[in-house]
C-alpha cells in the first residue's frame, strides 16, 4: 500500500470511473456486495443530507445494517451480490505490456472493479533495469490511474534518485493489486489471488535486472514469505532469479523515517549504483579481508545453484555437460583476467589451499633438485604456516626481511639463493601495507638460479593488472571473495610451459583438475 490516509469516503457513485462497471448500490459494501459498514458509505449516496437513523446505528456497533432507509423511508433494495467475470489466462500469458494494460482497465474479476475510479496498471519503460513492486494504489493513485503518486511517489523518487537511478528512465513501477481497496483496507486472499497473473506477466514482460518489494502483502505474493518483516529487510532475496531487495513500505512512507529508510534503501542495493550512493553506514573498510558479492555475481551464479546442478565431472549425462560448461567459461574467463592459458587454472577452495597446494607440492615434486625455499617474513600465515611445515619435513626455509616500505632486497634475495633452492615464493601485494613487490625482478632472480616463482597474488588479482607471463610468474594463488565474488573457490596457476610446472597432489580423490586437486568442483 502506497499510502495509508485516514478512512476516505468512499467513491461517490456519480464519480466517473474509467474501465469500471457501473457504481453499485450506495448501500452496500463495494468490495463485498454486502450492506454497507461505514457510515459515509450511506451519507455520500443517500438523496437526504441526514443520515438515516438506521444507518447510524447500524455503524456505531460497526453491524451491517441490513436496511438503509432513505429520508422519504423508501426501502432500498438488497445489493445484488457481485460476480466476478473470469480472465480468460491466455490472454494475460500472451499479451505485451501494451496489450496488457487495457486488459487490467476491463478488468473485473475482483470486487474492487466495483470501486475504483481507475483501474492503476503501473508506469515506466518497457525494459526497465528496475522494477518497484508496490501493496495496492492509495487514493490518489486511484484518481489520477498512476502508481505510487503524491507524497509517497515524492519519496520514491527522491530514494531512487539517491542510490542513481532516474525514476523516468530506469524503473517500471507497479501494484500487486491494481485497484484501490476502498478505505486503503488491506488487499483480501482473493483479491491478490485474482490480481496476481498481472503482476508477474509484467515482470516477465519487463524482466527488471532487480525487484524493490515494498510492503508485506508485496512480500507475500513475490517472496512467498510472511516472515517477520525485520528479517526480510537488508538482505538480497530472488524472485525467479531476480534478486529482490525488501523494503517496509510503512517505513518507507512516514515521513518521519524518511531518512532511516532512505539509508536502508541504500544500504540493500549493492550493484550499478553510482559510487557516492553506495555510501552507508557502518563504512566497511576491510575489503582485504573480504568484499561483498557483487550482485551480478550472484545472477550469474543463480542458475547453478539451482537448475543447473550437475557434477562437473559427470561426463555420462547432460546435467554433468552443463555444469562442466559452466566451468569452462568460468575457467577461460578467469585465465583471461591473468594472461595465460584456461588449462593452466587449477581450481580451489581459496588462497590458503592454492598456497599449501603449490608450496608443498613444489617441495614434494622436486624434492630430488632440492629442500630450500625462500620466502619473506611478511607473508601471510596461508605461507608461513606452510613453510614451518616443510620445515618440519626436512626443508630449509630462509625468511628474507623488509625494508620500512615492506620490501624484501633483491641483493638479499640473490645472495640467498643456493644450489638447493627449489622456489622463491614472494606475495604479490600485501594485504596489511599494500606493499607491491618487485615481482619481475623476483622471478629474474629465482630463474637465473633454476628455481621457480611462485607468488600468493590474492590482494593483486582483480585489482591492478597482473600479467603472469610478462611477470614471470610460475605458479600464483588467489581467490574469488577478496574481488566481489564468492568466498570457498579460489585457483591456483601453475605454468604448463617454459618451463612445464608440476606440483603434487595434496589431496587424493578423483584425480580431478589434471590430478591436481582432487574433489568435486563447487559450481559456481
Ligand atoms: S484488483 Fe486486479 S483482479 Fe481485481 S478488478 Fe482490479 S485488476 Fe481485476
Amino acid at each position: 500500500m502506497t499510502t495509508r490516509p485516514p478512512a476516505s469516503k468512499g467513491v461517490p457513485a456519480s464519480m466517473p470511473r474509467t474501465g469500471s462497471p457501473p457504481a453499485r448500490a450506495p448501500a452496500e459494501d463495494v468490495a463485498t456486495g454486502a450492506p454497507a459498514r461505514r457510515a459515509n458509505d450511506a451519507v455520500g449516496t443517500a438523496a437526504s443530507p441526514t443520515p438515516d437513523p438506521a444507518a447510524a446505528a447500524s455503524v456505531a456497533s460497526d453491524k451491517p445494517a441490513r436496511v438503509v432507509t432513505t429520508a422519504r423511508s423508501q426501502p432500498v433494495q438488497p445489493p445484488t451480490p457481485f460476480v466476478p467475470v473470469a480472465r480468460n489466462a491466455n490472454d494475460v500469458e500472451q499479451a505485451d505490456l501494451h496489450t496488457l494494460q487495457p486488459q487490467v482497465q476491463a478488468c473485473t474479476a475482483c470486487a474492487l472493479s466495483t470501486s475504483r475510479q481507475h483501474a492503476v496498471f503501473g508506469s515506466g519503460p518497457e525494459h526497465a533495469e528496475w522494477m518497484v513492486v508496490g501493496e495496492a494504489p492509495g487514493e490518489q493513485e486511484d484518481v489520477q490511474a498512476l502508481p505510487f503518486v503524491g507524497k509517497s511517489g515524492q519519496l520514491l523518487t527522491e530514494m531512487l534518485r539517491a542510490v542513481g537511478v532516474g525514476r523516468d528512465e530506469g524503473v517500471f513501477i507497479s501494484n500487486v493489486i491494481k485497484c484501490r481497496p476502498p478505505g486503503n483496507r488491506n488487499p483480501r486472499p482473493e483479491e491478490i489471488e485474482a490480481c496476481k497473473p498481472f503482476l508477474l506477466r509484467q515482470i516477465q514482460l519487463v524482466q527488471p535486472k532487480r525487484l524493490l518489494v515494498v510492503g508485506r502483502f508485496a512480500a507475500q505474493v513475490l517472496l512467498g514469505s510472511d516472515a517477520n518483516l525485520n528479517s526480510l529487510r537488508g538482505r538480497v532475496h530472488v524472485f525467479r532469479r531476480i534478486p529482490a531487495i525488501f523494503v517496509d513500505s510503512k517505513k518507507l512512507f512516514r515521513p518521519k523515517f524518511c531518512f532511516t529508510s532512505s539509508q536502508s534503501l541504500t544500504l540493500d542495493l549493492t550493484s550499478n549504483i553510482q559510487p557516492s550512493a553506495m555510501l552507508k553506514l557502518p563504512i566497511y573498510l576491510d575489503n582485504n579481508a573480504t568484499t561483498p558479492l557483487d550482485p551480478r555475481v550472484l545472477e550469474a551464479m543463480m542458475p547453478y545453484l539451482t537448475d543447473v546442478f550437475g557434477n562437473a565431472a559427470s561426463r555420462n549425462h547432460p546435467f554433468g555437460w552443463a555444469a562442466e560448461e559452466g566451468v569452462d567459461y568460468a575457467r577461460e574467463q578467469i585465465a583471461q583476467l591473468i594472461n595465460c592459458d584456461s588449462k593452466e587454472i587449477i581450481f580451489t577452495s581459496g588462497a590458503t589451499e592454492g598456497d599449501n597446494l603449490g608450496i608443498k607440492g613444489v617441495f614434494e615434486m622436486y624434492s630430488q633438485r632440492g629442500n630450500h625455499i625462500i620466502t619473506a617474513t611478511t607473508e601471510h600465515k596461508a605461507v608461513l604456516d606452510t613453510c614451518k611445515h616443510i620445515e618440519k619435513l626436512g626443508g630449509k626455509v630462509t625468511y628474507l626481511p623488509v625494508n620500512d616500505k615492506g620490501l624484501i632486497s633483491l641483493e638479499e634475495l640473490e645472495a640467498a639463493m643456493t644450489p638447493q633452492t627449489i622456489l622463491v615464493t614472494i606475495m604479490y601485494g600485501n594485504n596489511e601495507t599494500g606493499t607491491i613487490q618487485p615481482i619481475r625482478e623476483i622471478a629474474a632472480i629465482a630463474h637465473k638460479h633454476g628455481a621457480l616463482f611462485m607468488t600468493d597474488g590474492t590482494q593483486a588479482t582483480g585489482k591492478i593488472p597482473v600479467d603472469v607471463q610478462a611477470d614471470g610468474i610460475d605458479i600464483m594463488a588467489f581467490t574469488a571473495h577478496k574481488m566481489y565474488g564468492p568466498k570457498g573457490v579460489g585457483a591456483l596457476y601453475v605454468r604448463r610451459k617454459n618451463p612445464r610446472v608440476k606440483v603434487t597432489a595434496q589431496m587424493d580423490g578423483g584425480g580431478h583438475e589434471r590430478g591436481m586437486r582432487s574433489g568435486t568442483l563447487n559450481v559456481p
